[in-house]
């Protein structure tokens, strides 16, 4: 976004509550800006035009991990997830958005003296929602390399919290697949097993079910991967198996994707040049994709419970 556009968004910090942007400012010595020692998430909401309705996805169990990735680094929220989630409702209201959103919290160390460490250094939180539209072009599917950068390891920067610092090993995957002439990036474990995106979860599939790394293959436990796994299994009706997977696995598995809050379902057409199936988007990953979209645009009455409107927020809002 334009700075200028930036400018006439409305932003909460817990210190101050509800600013523009401008006026929410961090000190150059900030040790979340020096040191790494913070931790966010990415929330998408969803404009559905025929409604006119902002729904936002999966708030409370971003809230939930939010607190948890917190809690790792010795990090007091001071807010409740409740209190979280009502805080997204009022900021996306007050910025009146009639288009798709990413809402970025934020908590970090925001104490603003020289020596690193987690312990006695004041805490700060924040949430800024900006109109969003698309992370990455996966229309035509994404053409994929496995990254030369190993993800880090939980007893280095452990991945299952959203750590701020650890994204420095995503930065260093994603720019050496796109400056290699790739979208994206498939990172392996340091023992050499997949693991995930630069910022997204991977699924194969294989034998018609579905294939993801488990959880101790040092990925974040995504969101969308949950919904995912829901989808596959209760309405597609298919099998999931969460397991390590070899990386000559995926060159030659049926069909392959990424998926994350941000990027949505994603197709993967290639890795490494060698086409995933016959090299287009597969059938199953299309069902997977449109019962998705269906969900978190609130089309589809089965997963109501994963999105929340924001305007009987707006109607409070206008009259008072
Ligand atoms: N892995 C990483 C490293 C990520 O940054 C993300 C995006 N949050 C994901 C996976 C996907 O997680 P989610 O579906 O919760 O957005």
């Amino acid at each position: 976004m334009e700075l200028s556009q930036l400018a006439n968004l409305t932003v909460y910090t817990k210190d101050l509550g509800y600013v523009r942007y401008d006026d929410a400012k961090v000190g150059l010595l900030t040790h979340g800006l020096n040191y790494g020692t913070g931790c966010f998430e990415g929330i998408r909401g969803f404009w559905n035009a025929e409604e006119r309705e902002l729904y936002l996805l999966h708030l409370a169990p971003h809230y939930e991990r939010i607190t948890q990735s917190a809690k790792i680094l010795d990090i007091n929220l001071g807010m409740s997830v409740d209190e979280m989630v009502e805080t997204t409702i009022e900021l996306c209201v007050r910025n009146r958005f009639e288009s798709d959103v990413y809402i970025r919290p934020l908590a970090y160390k925001a104490g603003q003296d020289v020596g690193v460490r987690l312990h006695g250094v004041p805490d700060a939180f924040a949430i800024v929602a900006i109109p969003f539209n698309r992370y990455i072009d996966s229309e035509d599917g994404l053409n994929v390399c496995t990254s030369s950068w190993r993800r880090v390891d939980d007893c280095s920067i452990p991945a299952r919290g959203k750590i701020t610092g650890a994204y420095v090993n995503s930065a260093f995957a994603k720019s050496e697949a796109q400056q290699n002439g790739f979208d994206e990036a498939l990172m392996l474990s340091a023992d050499g097993h997949v693991s995930e995106g630069s910022a997204e979860n991977f699924f194969m599939i294989k034998r018609d079910a579905l294939v993801t790394p488990d959880a101790s293959q040092n990925i974040l436990e995504g969101i969308t991967r949950n919904s995912i796994i829901e989808i596959a299994r209760d309405l597609l009706g298919l099998e999931v198996c969460e397991r390590s997977i070899d990386r000559t696995e995926v060159y030659g598995c049926q069909e392959a994707f990424l998926c994350g809050s941000a990027a949505g379902v994603a197709p993967i057409v290639s890795l490494d040049r060698r086409a995933i199936g016959n090299g287009k988007i597969g059938p199953i990953t299309q069902r997977i994709m449109a019962a998705y979209e269906n969900a978190v645009r609130g089309r589809d009455p089965r997963y109501r419970s994963w999105i929340t409107p924001t305007s009987s927020g707006r109607k409070v809002s206008a009259a008072g």
